[in-house]
């Protein structure tokens, strides 16, 4: 039921995400702040835009796929930002697919839902905004096999869902605005804890003598099985398909680890909550990308924090 979806971000994930959006026959329109990526695009013939504003004026739905929340916020409210023309807006729709904290997406979908309709659409009265990060990184972008976590109305999630299945393979209901941003922050939170508990006991076991290939089969037919044991083991060697068996290349990279562990801290202090383990998993990928491996894949903690090997 969209013709035209407006796409803004076209970074690492985004780029990836339109090139399906395309494959699946949408319309679309773009706009980055980086012109080289934006030439890639109208040299593939795709309609590229100036600014935000005019992504919006030209879509029914807009999806915005950008590093964090002052960037969503700019790209909003911000000079030419999506809601620059006052209180009507043209897309009834406004999907955020970046990860940001829980608190800022519920403040953007209230400013969303105070606007009006440029065109009524059947029975849309008022712009909606779904907060709908995603989880499975760069391969699963190109693949199109995203899982989408949704906060925000259910009618505007059933009816983006055919867009997020262009992109992706799993979309999940999580209630109301900003649940969507709230299960992605806690995922994430516990990814870090499970790789620096996998980590930290494969590095206790090797300087007690049990090799990581032998401690590894221990973990994953037995109660430390996880995924940061059986999928994507911090040990070089242990799982040849894993980043840490091609020197912590490509994957999830520690600073943006870092930055999730931030929202998670952030929002466990504004509602007073006691997290302990989200304070030291902070610290120490804080630590990690002081000492220059910002870029390397998190389970890199395995080698620079754990096992002391520095190069
Ligand atoms: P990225 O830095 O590669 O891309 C972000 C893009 O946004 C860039 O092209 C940048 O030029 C553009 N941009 C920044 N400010 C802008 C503005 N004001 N107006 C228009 N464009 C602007 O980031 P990414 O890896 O694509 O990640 C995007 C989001 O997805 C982040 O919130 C990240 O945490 C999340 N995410 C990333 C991964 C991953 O593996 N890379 C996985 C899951 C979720």
């Amino acid at each position: 039921q969209f013709e035209s979806v407006g796409f803004i971000g076209l970074g690492n994930m985004g780029f990836r995400m339109v090139n399906n959006l395309i494959k699946a026959g949408y319309k679309v329109a773009v706009h980055d702040i980086n012109c080289s990526v934006l030439k890639k695009f109208s040299d593939m013939g795709v309609v590229t835009k100036e600014t935000p504003f005019e992504v919006a004026e030209a879509s029914d739905v807009v999806i915005t796929m950008l590093p964090s929340s002052s960037h969503v916020v700019d790209v909003f409210t911000g000079p030419n930002g999506l809601l620059h023309g006052g209180n009507l807006l043209r897309p009834w729709l406004l999907i955020d697919s970046s990860t940001i904290d829980p608190q800022t997406s519920r403040k953007l979908s209230a400013t969303v839902s105070k606007c009006i309709l440029k065109e009524k659409k059947d029975n849309w009265m008022n712009p909606v905004m779904l907060d709908a990060p995603v989880s499975g990184g760069v391969l699963a972008a190109e693949a199109g096999t995203l899982t989408f976590m949704v906060g925000g109305s259910e009618e505007a999630y059933q009816a983006a869902n055919p867009l997020f299945l262009s992109m992706g393979k799993n979309t999940i209901y999580c209630g109301k605005t900003g649940n969507g941003s709230a299960a992605k922050i806690c995922n994430n939170l516990a990814m870090a804890v499970s790789m620096l508990g996998v980590s930290e006991a494969l590095a206790l076991g090797q300087s007690l003598g049990i090799a990581a290939n032998t401690l590894t089969r221990v973990f994953n037919s037995s109660s430390a099985r996880c995924w940061s044991s059986d999928s994507y083991n911090p040990v070089p060697g242990v799982m040849e398909e894993a980043p840490s068996s091609r020197n912590y290349d490509g994957g999830f990279a520690s600073k943006l680890m870092a930055k999730d562990l931030n929202l998670a801290a952030s929002s466990a202090e504004d509602i007073g909550q006691n997290c302990p383990l989200t304070s030291q998993a902070l610290e120490i990928y804080t630590k990690l990308c002081k000492d220059g491996h910002e870029a390397r894949d998190f389970s890199c903690v395995f080698r620079h924090y754990y096992s002391g090997k520095d190069e």
